[in-house]
């Protein structure tokens, strides 16, 4: 066992007048290859890197799409994914919305599926989607190869926001494709070098020693949130809880929608009102301030973190108790 270093070499000097491997870290740095490995051997593929989660969607979109393709996307899928697709809109990427519990619509040209979705927690139906003949592609953010083994599922490409659980401490800003098939790495790492959506190595640094306590954060982060998530389901003023049954992340409606769901942020005293989820501190934030009308007017996402589960009750407790 040696802990990997991290190097922050921008170059490489060429050996007898040749560029090896690592020459300049717009192509590849030797950090982010061995994060790279860590996490394909994880997900059973070929791992690249991004500088986000939105930068991978970016490569992804740009790389196997033409103009006049048409992306199926799961309708209530983390919003930032289809305020992409249309920006790309104006280069004549198209998208449909569609309910991924059932089949994908005729004629699309890729299966953009979400696992589960970010922040209705719905489940794709993998088995309609890989039965469609267009490629499937799986954002495992929420669910990570530890609950999910997506390419045992009929996935093509699996996407993550390693911003979230895979780093694991809202620390880092990453983004990963994970291929089956070696060709689609390559054209997808040859338009990283040109494109520039290369990660720091100082977070593909934080994704290895993320990953090596991953399975247990997960179990962790399940244990507490399947059990906020039934103290929730019976608070009265709470209206509905969405929870896969697995991860930390949850949402849930409060009774009488914005305003008193606002207060419930505003008296949170232990868990921080921020956004982003899959850190080791737990977050809640009422979703309609980014998403208005998507979501229910009540709706507030907590990102169930690693604190002991009693103390996370008490300050949801005393913050929807009116
Ligand atoms: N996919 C999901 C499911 C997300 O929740 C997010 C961010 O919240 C992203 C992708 C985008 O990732 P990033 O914020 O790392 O760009």
């Amino acid at each position: 066992m040696s802990i990997p270093p991290l190097d922050r070499s921008t170059i490489w000097p060429y050996d007898d007048g040749e560029p090896g491997t690592f020459y300049y870290s717009r192509y590849a740095n030797p950090t982010t290859n061995a994060a790279e490995d860590a996490l394909g051997e994880l997900e059973g593929g070929e791992a690249i890197l991004f500088s986000s989660g939105a930068g991978a969607t970016t490569a992804v979109a740009l790389t196997f799409l033409e103009p006049g393709a048409t992306v199926a996307v799961a309708e209530g899928c983390y919003y930032g994914t289809p305020s992409l697709f249309r920006e790309l809109a104006r280069w004549g990427l198209r998208h449909v919305e569609f309910d991924q519990t059932g089949a994908p619509p005729e004629g699309a040209d890729l299966i953009w599926l979400e696992a589960p979705s970010n922040p209705f927690l719905t489940m794709p139906d993998f088995e309609a989607a890989a039965a469609h003949g267009a490629p499937v592609l799986v954002d495992a953010t929420a669910s990570t190869p530890v609950y999910l083994r997506a390419f045992e599922r009929g996935a093509d490409l699996v996407l993550h926001s390693a911003t979230k659980y895979l780093t694991g401490h809202h620390d880092a800003l990453l983004g990963a494709v994970v291929c089956r098939d070696n060709a689609d790495a390559a054209r997808l790492r040859a338009f990283r070098g040109v494109a520039g959506i290369t990660p720091a190595p100082e977070a593909a640094w934080l994704l290895q020693r993320g990953l090596k306590t991953l399975e247990l954060r997960m179990l962790r982060h399940t244990e507490t949130a399947s059990e906020l998530a039934r103290r929730l389901e019976r608070h009265p003023n709470v209206e509905c809880v969405r929870y896969p049954g697995f991860g930390g992340l949850l949402s849930f409606d409060v009774a009488g929608g914005a305003d008193p769901a606002r207060d419930v942020e505003r008296r949170l005293r232990e868990i921080a009102n921020a956004t982003s989820l899959g850190g080791a501190d737990s977050t809640l934030e009422w979703r309609g301030r980014w998403e208005g009308e998507r979501v229910p007017a009540g709706l507030l996402r907590l990102s169930v973190g690693l604190e002991p589960a009693e103390r996370l009750w008490e300050d949801l407790s005393q913050a929807l108790d009116r």
